[in-house]
């Protein structure tokens, strides 16, 4: 079943791929694909940084990709957005020495036990970051889990309103060709694979 507009999401297979197990769904013309791995190889066209506000690096995956793409990121970060960027948004700067043209850097926001609008500034920090990428021609994006490392979103609630915000973005836009999460274990990944499951039932 294709996508039109308005229809449910199909689930496609589970698919074992060269990089390891992976599974997608097809969102209209767009393909959201779950692989196991590290963000910093992945070819694409934008790969998206779980960022601090500071846009200071840091640890996690944020370290992982300043390391993998050399000093000229951090000297471009701190020269264009020296104010950083605030919770649930997003910029957008070259990519250094990584395989892709552009890195998004976004704030998602730190766990304070789902109150204090988490889920919203989550929603937000991916659909900024999604507009960003079409608004400078990537058709390709890869995310790491934004937030569900040492700012402590709940897996499972992450993977949920993560691609629950994702598949929306890309029902009422057609411009990017693939959505990629890069999960670093096997616990993010089996939590996403198991919303994203549901999706058949859901959407
Ligand atoms: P945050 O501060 O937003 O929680 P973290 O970097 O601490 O960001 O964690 C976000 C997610 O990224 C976690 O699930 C973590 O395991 C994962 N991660 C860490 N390194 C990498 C990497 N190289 N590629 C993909 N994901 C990574």
């Amino acid at each position: 079943m294709t996508s039109v507009w308005g229809e449910r999401v199909a689930t496609e297979l589970a698919l074992r791929e060269e990089e390891g197990i992976a599974m997608r769904i097809q969102v209209r013309s767009a393909t959201v694909r779950l692989v196991q791995g590290d963000i910093t190889t992945q070819s694409v066209d934008a790969i998206v940084n779980a960022a601090n506000s500071q846009l200071a690096g840091g640890g996690g995956v944020d370290g992982a990709i300043h390391r993998a793409a050399g000093p000229a990121l951090m000297e471009e970060t701190k020269r264009r957005y020296p104010e950083g960027c605030p919770t649930g948004q997003a910029v957008i700067t070259e990519s250094g020495n990584l395989d892709c043209r552009h890195v998004i850097h976004t704030v998602g926001p730190i766990w304070d036990g789902g109150l204090e609008g988490e889920p919203e500034l989550l929603k937000s920090a991916y659909r900024n970051s999604l507009q960003l990428a079409v608004d400078h021609n990537c058709q390709s994006v890869a995310f790491p889990a934004i937030s569900a490392g040492v700012y402590a979103y709940p897996i499972d609630l992450a993977a949920e309103h993560s691609l629950e915000e994702v598949t929306n973005f890309l029902r009422e836009c057609e411009d990017i060709g693939e959505v990629r999460f890069v999960l670093f274990s096997d616990g993010a990944f089996g939590a996403f694979g198991r919303v994203l499951e549901r999706f058949e039932e859901i959407v």
